[in-house]
């Protein structure tokens, strides 16, 4: 398996096509996995906002006193979600999109003066748009960089993909003593992302999408956004 970090993209901008910036600093083969920051996916997508447009509402200037943040930050990330786990001490969130994140994954690095940057609206189907547009049969793996329940430190997670499955399922595979394993499903994608996010890193290095080749992985399948009637923490969460 091999690792490539993709040197030499631009500061990217509303409407750049983000498939062919990396096509011209890269040549792909079937098989390939393409890491990308979903920070320039989201400014392909144009999702900068103006602070300034937004207006706070009473719940967003009452978290807002409890989190030290700006109300009108807050609004934004209360306008990109559909559940509110946590609103102290740090706002954690359900996106329109499925995944879970402290303030929407909404960043105000890499981003520019009072601006800030959404996720990607959908990040799965802008893999699957980025996929189709390489022309080879890739997968296409959209990370943010989080925290983690329970661990400290961030690191490298999926918010979307496309062309590759989201699980491993190793049920019914034999461990070394040939007990079947009844339970493991991995999650490919966010190891992956992981490992993606881990050459990228977090600063000004300008370097935002990394390639794996020689990676064997299933094509389709599974979803690493929980579905909530699986999940024991998060009721807990509300009580
Ligand atoms: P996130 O993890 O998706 O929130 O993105 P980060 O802000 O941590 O950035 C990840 C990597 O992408 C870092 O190496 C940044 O320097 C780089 N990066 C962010 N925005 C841009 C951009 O517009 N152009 C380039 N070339 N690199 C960028
Ligand atoms: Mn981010
Ligand atoms: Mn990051």
């Amino acid at each position: 398996m091999q690792g490539y970090l993709i040197r030499g993209l631009p500061v990217i901008k509303e409407g750049d096509d983000v498939a062919s910036l990396v096509q011209s600093l890269f040549e792909f083969q079937d098989g390939d996995v393409l890491c990308l920051a979903s920070t320039i996916v989201a400014k392909s997508e144009g999702r900068f906002r103006d602070l300034e447009s937004y207006e706070p509402g009473g719940r967003a200037v009452e978290i807002a006193k409890h989190i030290g943040k700006d109300p009108r930050f807050v609004q934004a990330v209360l306008d990109e979600s559909v559940e509110v786990l946590l609103d102290r001490p740090f706002l954690l969130v359900v996106t329109r999109f499925g995944h879970i994140g402290v303030n929407a994954g909404i960043d105000q690095s890499n981003v520019g003066d009072e601006r800030i940057l959404l996720l990607p609206e959908n990040p799965c189907r802008s893999a699957e748009r980025l996929r189709a547009s390489l022309g080879r049969d890739c997968a296409v793996i959209i990370t943010d960089t989080c925290g983690r329940p329970f661990r400290t430190g961030v690191a490298g997670i999926a918010v979307g993909w496309a062309g590759i499955a989201a699980l491993r399922d190793w049920r019914g595979e034999c461990d070394m003593h040939g007990k079947v394993l009844e339970i493991t499903l991995e999650a490919i994608v966010d190891e992956i992302a992981a490992a993606a996010n881990l050459l990228m890193g977090e600063a000004g290095a300008g370097t935002p999408a990394v390639v794996f080749r020689g990676l064997k992985y299933p094509g389709s399948g599974g979803n690493v956004f929980m579905a909530e009637e699986m999940d024991v923490i998060r009721p807990r969460l509300k009580s």
